[in-house]
C-alpha cells in the first residue's frame, strides 16, 4: 500500500511479532490485572517499542511518525489496551521531545525509552477534557519555590512509577504551564482505578497535587507556555490514539473473517449470505479507508513538523473520522457474530467495549472535527492534497 523504508518494516514486523507471540496468550490477564504486567513493558522496551520515533541518543530508534503509528496499529489489533498504554507512554515523551531542555531530554527519554520510567500525562479535570481555558488546578510561587494544587482526572499509567507532565493553571492567569513531577513525590496521591466499560488492561485514576514541589528546572516548555505545549504535543498524541482505533478495527475485522468462515447455520457456510457478503464489504471497506487515513496522516505530521498547526488539523482530522467509523465498524462485526457477538468467549465484544470509548478519549471526536473543519475554512486550506 504504502511503500515502507527498511526501518519502518522492521518496526512492523517485531511489533507484529511481539503481538502475536507475547500479547495474544495474555490478553485475558491483561484484561484483569491490577497493573499492566511490568514484564511486557520490558519486553517492549527491550525490542525498541518503548522508543520507535525518538532519537537514537536517548535510545530510541529515530524511525518517525509512520513506524510508531505502525507499531501502535500492530498492538492494537491483538489488544486496544496495550496500545493505549504504550500510546499514553509517548505522550510526556512527545512534549519532552518537542519542548524539553537538551538537559531534560537527557534527564527523561533514555529511561523513558528503557521502560523504567513509565510516564503520563495529566491534563483533563472534572470540569474540562478539551477546554484548556477551563483548568483549575493551580501553580503558584511561594517563597522562591512553585506548588501545585488540585485534582487531575481520568489520569491513565497514572499507578506505574516515572514521571508525569502536569498542565497547572498559573495563579492568578489566564495562561498555564507544563511541570515535570515524579509520581509518587511528596503531595502526589492516586485514586482507586476507575470502573469503566473498555480498556480494563489500561486504567486510568484521579490524580491528588497536595502542595507539590518543583523548581525552575521542571517547567517543560516554558513559564505560561502549557497552551503551545499541549497543542503541540497533542497534534501527534492524536495520531497515536488513531493508530490504536484503526489497529482495533482491523483486530476485530480479523476474527470476524475468521468466524464468518467457520460458522454454519443450517448446514451452510454463513458467508454464502448475502446480508453476512454486503457487510463484510463494508467492514472491509471501512477498515481500508483507516489504515490509509492514519498512514496519510502520519506522512503528513512528519513532513509539516514545522507547522504545527497544520499537523494539527491533520490529525484532528483523522482522529475523529476514526474514532467514530472504528466504533461503528466494530459493531458491524459483532453483528457478524450473531448472539455470539456479546459472548466474552469470541473476544469480539472486548473490541466493541473498548471502541465505546474511542469517540471521547484524547479530546472529543466532535472537538477534533471543530479543529480540522476550523482550519480549513480559517486558513482556507484544503487538507487533501497531493
Ligand atoms: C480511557 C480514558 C483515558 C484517558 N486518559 C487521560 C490521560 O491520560 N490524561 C488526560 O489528561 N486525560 C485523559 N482522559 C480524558 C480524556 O482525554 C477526556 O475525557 C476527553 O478529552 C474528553 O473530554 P471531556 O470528558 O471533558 O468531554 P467534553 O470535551 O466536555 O465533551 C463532552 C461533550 O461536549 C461536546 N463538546 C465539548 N467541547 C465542545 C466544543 N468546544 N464545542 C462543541 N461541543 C463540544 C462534545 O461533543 C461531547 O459530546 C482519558 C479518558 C478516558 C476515557
Amino acid at each position: 500500500m504504502f511503500e515502507l523504508t527498511e526501518l519502518q518494516e522492521a518496526v512492523r514486523s517485531t511489533a507484529r511479532e511481539f503481538a502475536q507471540s507475547m500479547l495474544a496468550p495474555r490478553v485475558n490477564e491483561i484484561e484483569h490485572a491490577e497493573k499492566f504486567p511490568q514484564d511486557l513493558i520490558d519486553a517492549m522496551a527491550e525490542l525498541g517499542l518503548m522508543g520507535v520515533p525518538y532519537g537514537e541518543e536517548y535510545g530510541g530508534l529515530e524511525a518517525g511518525l509512520l513506524a510508531e503509528a505502525i507499531c501502535i496499529e500492530e498492538l492494537a489489533k491483538v489488544s486496544p489496551s496495550a496500545a493505549k498504554l504504550l500510546t499514553v507512554c509517548y505522550l510526556p515523551m512527545d512534549a519532552i521531545a518537542l519542548f524539553g531542555t537538551p538537559e531534560q531530554k537527557k534527564k527523561y527519554l533514555p529511561d523513558m525509552c528503557a521502560g523504567k520510567d513509565i510516564g503520563s500525562l495529566a491534563f483533563t479535570e472534572s470540569g474540562t477534557g478539551s477546554d484548556p481555558k477551563q483548568l483549575t488546578t493551580t501553580a503558584k510561587r511561594r517563597d522562591g519555590k512553585i506548588y501545585i494544587n488540585g485534582v487531575k482526572r481520568f489520569i491513565s499509567n497514572a499507578a506505574h512509577e516515572g514521571t508525569i507532565v502536569v498542565v497547572a493553571r498559573d495563579a492568578g492567569e489566564d495562561t498555564c504551564t507544563a511541570y515535570l513531577v515524579k509520581k509518587f513525590c511528596k503531595g502526589y496521591s492516586i485514586s482507586t482505578p476507575w470502573e469503566k466499560i473498555g480498556f480494563h488492561g489500561s486504567h486510568v485514576y484521579d490524580v491528588f497535587l497536595d502542595d507539590v514541589e518543583v523548581e525552575e528546572a521542571d517547567i517543560l516548555g516554558g513559564e505560561k507556555e502549557g497552551f503551545g505545549l499541549l497543542l503541540g504535543t497533542t497534534a501527534i498524541g492524536k495520531l497515536a490514539f488513531a493508530a490504536v482505533f484503526a489497529g482495533a478495527a482491523e483486530g476485530a475485522y480479523d476474527l470476524t473473517r475468521k468466524y464468518i468462515m467457520e460458522k454454519m447455520h443450517r448446514g451452510t457456510s454463513i458467508s454464502k449470505f448475502p446480508t453476512v457478503q454486503l457487510r463484510t464489504s463494508a467492514i472491509a471497506a471501512n477498515t481500508l479507508s483507516m489504515k490509509l487515513m492514519l498512514y496519510r496522516a502520519a506522512e503528513d505530521a512528519e513532513r509539516l513538523t514545522g507547522d504545527m498547526r497544520r499537523v494539527q488539523a491533520a490529525t484532528a482530522l483523522a482522529k475523529g473520522y476514526i474514532a467514530d467509523l472504528s466504533n461503528q465498524t466494530i459493531q458491524m462485526c459483532v453483528n457478524s457474530f450473531g448472539a455470539y457477538g456479546g459472548m466474552e468467549e469470541y473476544n469480539i465484544e472486548r473490541y466493541l467495549r473498548d471502541s465505546v470509548i474511542f469517540p471521547n478519549i484524547e479530546g472529543n471526536a466532535d472537538v477534533q472535527r471543530l479543529i480540522s473543519g476550523g482550519y480549513i475554512l480559517k486558513k482556507d486550506a484544503s487538507l487533501i492534497e497531493d
